[in-house]
């Protein structure tokens, strides 16, 4: 036939072609194969057979009996699914609450600082390290980078500045109330820093450095708690609020959905009881029929 087709150059034969011995065999789904296979050729071992079946029925037979079980619990006035739901709605009655509570804002500490000047703005690159300087009114502040600053694939990360020089008590105007001292303190060494990043930020990107910066731009207030914000006009208190609700909003929703689920497993397992009652009836028959087929064979 090759050399026919050769030199006659005939078309080769469609791939549909019914009958072609070459044409693999289409697969059969396994329960089909087996069924098949019972039928086609008698099994060598037919008392075998039956005990192999019988096996397997009676594997089924315990995974309905499971399933009887599981749908007279779920039936019940008191079972695991109604259980687990009243302690997730106890769960969300909670997060709830807590998310209430958070949404409440306290107003933030404040007090007006003076426009005095934050001056003499410079930053050096040696090496690719940055350098930070900046005088804030009289005191002095430098930042440096940590020298590990690493490269991580094809980007530079680079790392926080460190404070080197510089003592934000200093800058604290003397007529701030005592009890909001230390407050001030550690709401200026964070808007410094961050004014300092802006800094090395701005040089690394080839951008112009800001003009004027005064101690009342380190610490406008908070539109949101009137609490002061940072150079960057971020507020630390307003941002771990936010924070918080995300976090609780999350715990709320992975609450509703997991109790979703229960109720719908619940209801799911009701209403397959009579399905699996039936098929368990079938099944205890088809045992008995095997049973008494095992019983029949020729010794
Ligand atoms: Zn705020």
């Amino acid at each position: 036939m090759v050399w026919r087709r050769m030199f006659h150059n005939d078309p080769a034969p469609d791939e549909s072609s019914a009958g072609d011995p070459e044409k693999p065999k289409r697969q059969i789904p396994p329960h089909l194969a087996q069924r098949l296979d019972i039928q086609a050729g008698e099994p060598r071992d037919p008392e075998q057979e039956l005990r192999r079946r019988l096996a397997r029925l009676r594997n089924q037979h315990t995974a309905t009996l499971y399933d009887i079980e599981q749908g007279e619990l779920a039936l019940e006035d008191d079972n695991p699914w109604k259980r687990r739901v009243a302690l997730l709605t106890e769960a969300l009655e909670t997060v709830e609450s807590d998310y209430r509570e958070a949404e409440q804002i306290e107003p933030g500490p404040f007090h007006q600082l003076p426009e005095t000047p934050v001056t003499d703005f410079a930053v050096e690159m040696n090496n690719d390290v940055a350098t930070v300087r900046l005088t804030a009114g009289t005191e002095l502040f430098e930042y440096e980078e940590p020298l590990d600053w690493a490269e991580r694939g094809h980007q530079v990360t680079r790392e926080e500045l460190r404070r080197v020089a510089g003592d934000p008590s200093l800058v604290v105007p003397a007529d701030v109330p005592p009890a909001l001292r230390p407050e001030l303190q550690a709401h200026l060494d964070q808007s410094l820093f961050v004014l300092a990043t802006v800094l090395r930020d701005r040089t690394l990107d080839e951008e112009p450095l800001p003009k004027s910066v005064t101690m009342a731009d380190l610490a406008k207030p908070c539109p949101t708690c009137g609490g002061w914000t940072d150079y960057r006009g971020r507020c630390q208190t307003c941002a771990r609020r936010s924070a918080r609700l995300q976090e609780l909003f999350r715990e709320r929703d992975r609450l509703l959905n997991e109790r979703a689920a229960e109720i719908e497993e619940q209801h799911r397992i009701a209403e397959r009881l009579p399905l699996a009652r039936r098929r368990h009836a079938d099944i205890e028959r088809q045992i008995a029929e095997t049973e008494a087929r095992i019983g029949d064979q020729p010794r």
